[in-house]
């Protein structure tokens, strides 16, 4: 039996249920926070709290028993919060380590870089100190890595952290999951660098998948063993492709024997200061209930069966966890 820390403590894998792999709870700007808290929180922050709390009630009645937050640094992670809302709802949530960046390190990073090759970089250190000793005084442990490949491409620092990500990984056997840009190809990218890093790439999730609906990309991703993310239903961006565009990926990939490397998620925020908040109240179906009320029966009706739906929603997620070990 394996098992999985979340934040409200360990879990077998086989508990998990139907998981949402790629969400927020709380994305927001440190600094911002800190000094103008009315700020993030758009007034009194026991309001967005509550708010939260009403997000993932209304997860939990669709199903939900799972939520992976891959909130990480650079996102504002701070594991109290989520506690606090933990308090008033009964959810598993997994948490994450790893930096969120498409190449801008802060200094502090770039300044502790690893003084010659093969010396243990301080990003591994982190990582592998969030997973195996508890993020700050929380007492809660990440169980996923998070690292990001965007327009930029694998630029020296995008690199280092893929590899820093890499060594955690092997260090601590916590899998992997990514942010890419498929219409790029960039998992591809990061599909190299961990393989030259060792990694098994079946430990990894290719993350924004499902953004393009380029089949030939898609099939050569998850021929190399990783899993994808079609994890942003609901977040709509000129030049995205369409619900039904991305639906139907995964009809067909279904269709041809693909069912067991394929997650779903929304890559939603349950409170955000990133944006003024009429961005995302005009993406209504950019919540946490939007898979579970539209997507899961939209695929069912397009022929994929009951049986592949538990394979996206809960054995696939369920497996990623449960492969562990240092190697
Ligand atoms: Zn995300």
């Amino acid at each position: 039996m394996a098992i999985v820390n979340t934040v409200t403590g360990p879990r077998e894998t086989t508990e998990l249920g139907q998981t949402l792999m790629h969400e927020h709870l709380f994305v927001l700007t440190p600094e911002i926070n800190r000094d103008f808290p009315e700020i993030s929180w758009r007034g009194d922050k026991a309001d967005r709290m509550a708010q939260t709390v009403e997000k993932l009630k209304a997860a939990k009645e669709r199903g939900i028993d799972t939520i992976v937050d891959l909130t990480v640094l650079g996102m504002d992670r701070y594991i109290p919060n989520i506690q606090r809302v933990l308090s008033e709802v009964n959810m598993n949530v997994i948490v994450a380590t790893g930096i969120y960046t498409y190449d801008h390190l802060p200094h502090f990073f770039e300044l502790h870089a690893p003084a010659k090759p093969g010396d243990r970089d301080i990003l591994t250190e982190i990582f592998v100190s969030d997973i195996t000793k508890g993020i700050g005084d929380s007492g809660a442990k990440a169980a996923i890595l998070k690292c990001c490949t965007d327009k930029a491409g694998v630029t020296p620092n995008i690199d280092r952290i893929l590899r820093a990500v890499a060594r955690a990984h092997r260090e601590t056997g916590v899998p992997i999951s990514t942010h890419s840009d498929p219409n790029l190809e960039n998992g591809l990218d990061q599909q190299r660098v961990f393989a030259s890093e060792g990694v098994d790439l079946t430990r990894v999730v290719i993350g924004h998948s499902g953004d393009t609906s380029n089949l030939d990309y898609l099939r050569r991703v998850m021929d190399q063993g990783s899993t994808i993310g079609c994890d942003r239903f609901g977040l709509y961006r000129e030049n995205f492709i369409t619900m039904n565009q991305r639906i139907d990926t995964i009809v067909q990939l279904c269709a041809e024997g693909y069912a067991d490397r394929i997650v779903l998620s929304h890559d939603s925020i349950c409170h955000l200061d990133w944006m003024p908040e009429a961005a995302p109240n005009a993406m209504p179906d950019w919540v946490l209930t939007h898979v579970s009320d539209k997507i899961l029966p939209a695929l069912l009706a397009k022929g994929v069966t009951p049986a592949q739906v538990e394979q996206l929603m809960v054995s696939n997620p369920a497996r990623m966890f449960a492969q562990q070990g240092s190697y």
